[in-house]
């Protein structure tokens, strides 16, 4: 089994005062647990069992009958990088090798910053957020549920995770204000900046991360 549960590269109380530890950990040792525990539960003793995380979402996304499995599977993978699409003092205005390609994309940080609100704010119901880079072009998007753009083909730069789980205990019904202090506080955009560098490198969608997780012999 090559799946493993991603561990947190910060501690639960260091995104304090704009996520309380009191919500993270709900969100990534109750929710987030949950859906690694189910995708682990549904592939043992299948033929995904040995396959990485990203395999897994692909084989599943394939086949209507795997819907449960890609629901569970995918969630993994988007909260894997959502946890690493922030940091404590994080936010504000990209690192120097992403602000050209966005003023280029978006004409400028403040117009990305409205996108990408706009989207994580009018996505109806529970979804995802996202930068995405298509191998030319940055762009904001939306998904529902669990979809995501590894499926589409796109590498994701940041999620931007909207289900009420992820907010509601620090901003309840707010989505907007949490949505100010993910983009205003807790963006990670150097790690953005190394996946967009994966990406130009030519690895596959989300692979890189993948080849992380293995063994360096
Ligand atoms: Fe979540």
């Amino acid at each position: 089994m090559k799946l493993r549960f991603a561990e947190l590269p910060y501690r639960t109380d260091a995104l304090e005062p704009h996520y309380s530890e009191e919500m993270l950990k709900l969100h990534y040792q109750k929710h987030h647990r949950a859906y690694f525990d189910k995708t682990v539960e549904l592939i043992q003793g299948t033929d995904l069992e040995d396959q990485t995380l990203e395999q897994i979402i692909k084989a599943a996304a394939k086949d209507r009958k795997q819907t449960t499995l890609f629901n569970n599977a995918a969630q993994v993978w988007n909260h894997d990088l959502f946890w690493r699409s922030v940091m404590p003092d994080g936010g504000g205005e990209p690192e120097a090798e992403l602000s050209e390609l966005i003023e280029r994309d978006f004409g400028s940080y403040s117009e990305l910053r409205e996108s990408l609100k706009d989207h994580a704010v009018n996505q109806f119901g529970s979804g995802w957020a996202w930068l995405v880079f298509d191998g030319s072009k940055l762009s904001a998007t939306s998904t529902g549920n669990a979809d995501n753009p590894l499926v589409h083909g796109k590498t994701a730069l940041l999620a931007l995770d909207v289900w009420e789980h992820a907010y509601y205990v620090d901003y309840q019904n707010r989505r907007a204000e949490y949505v100010d202090a993910f983009l205003d506080n807790l963006v990670n955009w150097r790690h953005a900046v190394e996946l967009m560098a994966g990406a130009r490198r030519g690895s596959e969608p989300g692979m890189k991360r993948a080849a992380g997780g293995r063994s360096r012999s």
